[in-house]
């Protein structure tokens, strides 16, 4: 399993990982298999999507304000509670397929790590299958 750091610079962004993950699949020398990607963190998530228009990026995350205001009636004492509930919406691992020691991902998209409570020292876990 490889760990990659992420600093994030804002309370509500996505960055993307893409890049990243795509060096610990080419340092494994895996060929033909799949890659897991998974966030250790409650208020933070992975997801794929498009990576040419940011301003996709830009509605999702107003959308998911939308859905889920900062502030309601939540019991959660620690005051992140919107975080949490993005985190659970967006899930916290993807995976996608390799071929020919490369990630499989359509043309517009990208893996984008989900950060809903920042700004935080973050960690992706990336494992690699196959042979
Ligand atoms: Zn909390």
């Amino acid at each position: 399993m490889e760990q990659i750091r992420i600093k994030t610079s804002r309370s509500c962004e996505f960055l993307d990982i893409t890049s990243s993950i795509e060096n610990v699949v080419r340092k494994s020398g895996v060929k033909s298999g799949i890659c897991y990607v998974f966030v250790p963190h409650t208020t933070a998530g992975v997801t794929i999507n498009e990576n040419a228009d940011p301003d996709v990026v830009k509605d999702i995350i107003m959308e998911l304000d939308k859905i889920v205001p900062l502030k309601d009636n939540y019991l959660h004492a620690e005051g992140n509670s919107a975080a949490h509930v993005k985190s659970s919406i967006i899930g916290c691992s993807q995976e996608v397929i390799i071929e020919e020691n490369s990630l499989k991902l359509g043309t517009w998209q990208s893996l984008f790590f989900c950060e809903f409570d920042g700004p935080r020292s973050r960690s992706v876990w990336v494992k690699v299958m196959g042979s």
